[in-house]
């Protein structure tokens, strides 16, 4: 039987078995383990346990071996990468270490920074200060629900004020007083800074959302590929991840399917009139996807959904709404499509 089929490699991991196989991992030792499963030295991504760095793939591996009539996968059943024997893990709640190199400040990240330099900014808080504490923390626990590489030193007191003073290279205000801050920095934090610097309360909106959705351990924020390729901005990241928790499978998007059916007899796309019933037939009866018309910032983190903040829209026009920086409206999406040649 080859382990990357059904009931291989697809299967659904368990934290028993995980647990099973980090009890083994300990009582034989590293080496032993290794040899056993298969696993040559750990090149990839830890596994942190009590302090302990375990080799990610290795444990995945033989994890498998513990899923009832399971089989351990070996090196070879794993492409590599984050998104999979560590993306398991991190999905699972373990914390991940990557030996390499901490993924790069994501746009979300910079969001808050830029929150708090603009709140803190004067002064600075020190290194060891209890705020530059209180940001790192937040950044580390954004790193683990997003399912980023992290090594020991991601977003620590360093990295946290060293990204304060590549901000306070742009400030005007601190410019005017005669002094500059460092010259290099990114050019993300450049486009944050402009799209937020004449925004304050867009920005503290945005960062209360972040706050809220890393909190909320109920939302799925680990980011995939497709979405770092897709997004940037605003409704991008963590905070499109939350406007989709709100357009899941819900109660309230039943009834809103369930009320447009009543109203208008159909199911179509409010944006081009796509009915999926009529498009595919019996297998399209009923489908459409509901999205939420407003910003998640603009709800202030939880937020009460009325069913007239929903909109029932195709496939199509639904990823046409979300793409680029900001939520487009149903208009805007409607013109663009009437302009389009
Ligand atoms: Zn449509
Ligand atoms: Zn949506």
């Amino acid at each position: 039987m080859t382990p990357s089929g059904e009931g291989g490699a697809s299967r659904e991991l368990t934290r028993e078995a995980v647990d099973a196989a980090i009890a083994e991992y300990r009582s034989i030792g590293g080496p032993a383990f290794r040899k056993k499963y298969n696993f040559g030295g750990a090149r990839d991504y830890f596994l942190v346990v009590e302090g302990d760095n375990l080799d990610s793939k290795a444990i995945v591996g033989a994890a498998y071996a513990y899923l009832p009539g399971g089989q351990a996968l070996t090196a070879k059943d794993f492409s590599g990468g984050l998104a999979d024997a560590a993306g398991r893990l991190i999905k699972l709640g373990y914390d991940v270490l990557s030996p390499g190199q901490n993924a790069d400040w994501s746009w979300d990240e910079h969001v808050l920074a830029l929150d708090f330099y603009l709140t803190h900014r004067d002064p600075v808080p020190g290194k060891p200060s209890a705020q530059i504490q209180g940001l790192s923390e937040l950044l580390i626990a954004l790193g683990k629900r997003t399912g980023v590489a992290m090594t020991p030193k991601f977003r620590n007191a360093n990295g946290v004020y060293m990204k304060m003073m590549n901000f306070r290279r742009l400030d005007p205000e601190f410019k005017a007083q005669g002094k500059s801050g460092l010259q290099r920095g990114s050019d993300l934090e450049r486009r944050v800074w402009e799209a937020y610097a004449g925004e304050r309360e867009l920005l503290k909106a945005q960062a209360d959302a972040l706050r809220y959705a890393i909190g909320d351990v109920a939302i799925p924020l680990t980011i995939t590929a497709e979405d770092e390729v897709e997004y940037e901005g605003e409704e991008g990241g963590v905070l499109l991840k939350l406007h989709r928790s709100r357009e899941r499978d819900s109660k309230l998007v039943r009834r809103k399917r369930a009320d447009v059916l009543k109203r208008t007899g159909a199911l179509a796309c409010e944006v081009c009139s796509l009915d999926f019933g009529a498009r595919y037939g019996e297998l399209g009866e009923g489908y459409i996807e509901v999205h939420h018309l407003k910003p998640v910032a603009s709800l202030g983190g939880g937020g009460k959904t009325k069913l007239s903040d929903l909109a029932v829209v195709c496939a199509n026009c639904h990823r046409m709404l979300h793409r680029g920086r900001r939520l487009r409206t149903l208009d805007d999406l409607r013109k663009a499509m009437s302009g389009a040649v």
